[in-house]
């Protein structure tokens, strides 16, 4: 199975329904691996839901890590919290998603970028790839990365990349992949299909970013990781490869990058 969803969020109340047939499906489609992302209040018990899903699910990995939206929320018990996860369970592979979100800035600026900061130092303390979630913050996510992060080898993903080709080729510089969604097949992406065409498919992973970013053809109903094959689609006919081998490239720059064994 090729396929790797490097983002998703199917811990959450959307899948309490169906959550073993959405996995039976993604496996049923292809898509072998999971990464499914915690987030969220760090009091809600939002962290603790994505571990126990991973340590339950062979197929599926963790990460955590306090949102730009919720870094107002960032303390020393979530912190705390969140070396724990990551000490107790192996399954957890990534710290975030983190980063800095200026379009909804539901936190104040400052706080997230500080945030962010922290939660950088921790990643690379505890050895630990970081997902990257920055919107219109291009500048700021670049200069704190490249502050923070210089010479760390295992440096990690912006995630559901929605910046310039500059930004993509600066945080590349720094070690990171570029993680594409369900909006690079959006009729009024051709930006976004323009700057993906010029990234190296060895930088590049994929993901849903589900319930979110329903890809074409299924736009308007709620999206789970099987569909991470229309990103694999839109992406093989960029680079002018075969839909298998884009699976087998993005995979295996996920093993590479979170440090799990071959699919
Ligand atoms: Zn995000
Ligand atoms: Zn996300």
């Amino acid at each position: 199975m090729p396929f790797v969803d490097s983002h998703c969020h199917i811990d959450g109340p959307e899948y309490d329904a169906d959550r073993d047939d959405v996995i039976a499906r993604a496996r049923e489609a292809g898509v072998g691996t999971m990464l499914n992302v915690g987030t969220g209040d760090p009091n809600s018990g939002a962290f603790e839901r994505a571990v126990t899903l991973a340590d339950e699910h062979p197929a599926i990995y963790a990460a955590v890590g306090v949102h730009p939206h919720d870094a107002k929320l960032f303390n020393d018990l979530a912190e705390k919290l969140l070396l724990d996860l990551v000490k107790q369970s192996k399954r957890v592979v990534a710290w975030g998603e983190i980063g800095l979100d200026y379009h909804y800035d539901h936190s104040p600026r400052d706080v997230q970028r500080e945030v962010f900061r922290q939660q950088l130092r921790l990643a690379r303390e505890a050895n630990l790839p970081v997902i990257v979630h920055s919107r219109e913050a291009d500048e700021d996510t670049i200069r704190i990365m490249s502050e923070e992060l210089s010479g760390y080898d295992r440096a990690g993903v912006m995630h559901c990349f929605g910046g310039s080709l500059p930004m993509a080729r600066a945080a590349i510089g720094l070690g990171f992949y570029i993680s594409f969604a369900g909006n690079l097949t959006f009729k009024k992406a051709e930006e976004l299909r323009d700057i993906a065409r010029q990234l190296p498919l060895s930088r590049l992973l994929i993901e849903t970013d589900c319930p979110y970013l329903t890809p074409v053809p299924y736009r308007g109903k709620r999206n789970e990781p099987a569909r991470v094959i229309e990103t694999a689609r839109c992406l093989a006919e960029l680079h002018g490869k075969e839909l298998e081998e884009i699976g087998q490239i993005t995979s295996g720059n996920f093993t590479r990058l979170f440090g799990v064994p071959p699919l």
